[in-house]
């Protein structure tokens, strides 16, 4: 059996979510078992939507304080159930939390943990193919253990539509010590852009050095707007404090996959380019037809963004008026 860490917040699967039920069922073998781990009475509803997805059996993890994203509670819950379950395998998709998530697993378990696998065979030794330094290396490993911890770089496997899957619900209570809450959310502070989260966007405006002020940032704004997206930014820009760090991508910000990813004034960097070299269609917007980034553009305008960027405010709201 595979057994798969599915996260959610507050209840709500996201398509990394997904992406973590595709990766397990992607590793079992035909009528193998694939279970999922989902931790919290808020996730309820979501993990009865797992079924459909091809979930065998959702263990959800429910405890008085298990109220929101709670790591190592979260690997405790795991632990437990892979003492119980004897999976193949625990895997994760590998975004921030889920590698938290595992992390804090190896260190309870003991069992060897692989982050940010691009492939995986199950096996004895199991087989992996990492990216290392941001993508800058590709690592192949040898994984020597009975049931080995992995995380999937996000977009390396696509989510399945759901189908008409029939899986059950067991719900149970992890034994938690108040050291397995010390780390927990207290607070939530209001997403800065509002509206469409970054990880969620089919288009991201995204600014660099070159937009060359906070205030730049309106035509950016402007277009997002009228384009349905999300803002994105370079670190240059969230370590001047031109916009919050939640925008950042990069290596070290969120890692996007959206359909079209315009990039303005970003140099591409390759710790840039490890958060949205997946996108579907780069556009670049650079007066530097030499800059790193052309060698992923898919179209580029070369010249002064703020010249550039009017003139395709204007062009689309004609196209839309029309
Ligand atoms: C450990 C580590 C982690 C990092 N993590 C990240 C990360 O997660 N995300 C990230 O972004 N960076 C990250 N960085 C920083 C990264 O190395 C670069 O410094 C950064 O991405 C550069 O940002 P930039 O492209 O905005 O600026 P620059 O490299 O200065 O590029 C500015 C670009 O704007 C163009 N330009 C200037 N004026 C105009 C104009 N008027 N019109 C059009 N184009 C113009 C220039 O030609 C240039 O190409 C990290 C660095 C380290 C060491």
């Amino acid at each position: 059996m595979i057994l798969v860490y599915v996260d959610h917040d507050r209840g709500e699967l996201s398509e990394l979510s997904l992406q973590a039920v595709a990766l397990g069922r992607s590793l079992a073998e035909p009528d193998e078992p694939v279970d999922a781990l989902v931790v919290g009475g808020s996730a309820l509803e979501a993990a009865g939507s797992l079924a459909a997805y091809g979930i065998t059996t959702v263990h959800l993890a429910v405890h008085d304080a298990l109220t929101d994203y709670t790591p190592v509670a979260s690997a405790r819950a795991a632990a437990e159930l892979a003492a119980r379950l004897a999976p193949r395998a625990v895997v994760a998709i590998g975004d921030q939390r889920g590698n938290e998530v595992m992390a804090h697993l190896g260190a309870i378990t003991d069992l060897p943990v692989a982050a940010d696998c691009t492939e995986v065979t199950l096996g004895d030794p199991t087989q992996v193919v990492r990216a290392r330094w941001g993508g800058n290396l590709i690592e192949q490993g040898l994984l020597h253990a009975a049931t080995p911890l992995l995380t999937l770089v996000p977009h390396t496997v696509r989510a399945d539509a759901p189908g008409d899957g029939v899986g059950q619900i067991e719900e149970f209570t992890p034994e938690l010590t108040e050291a397995d809450l010390l780390v927990r959310v207290v607070d939530r502070v209001a997403e800065s852009h509002g509206g469409i989260s970054l990880t969620d966007a089919k288009v991201i405006v995204s600014g660099g050095r070159g937009v060359g002020s906070a205030e730049g940032f309106g035509l950016l704004e402007d277009l997002a707007g009228l384009l349905g997206g999300a803002i994105g930014a370079s670190r240059v820009v969230t370590a001047a404090g031109w916009r919050p760090h939640d925008e950042q991508v990069g290596q070290t910000g969120t890692k996007v996959s959206p359909d079209l990813y315009i990039a303005c004034g970003i140099s591409g960097a390759s710790q840039h380019l490890a958060g949205c070299h997946t996108s579907k269609t780069i556009l670049v917007i650079n007066n530097d037809a030499d800059a790193p980034i052309m060698a992923h553009a898919d179209y580029a305008v070369i010249g002064d963004l703020h010249k550039i960027l009017p003139a395709i405010i204007d062009a689309t709201r004609t196209a839309k008026a029309g």
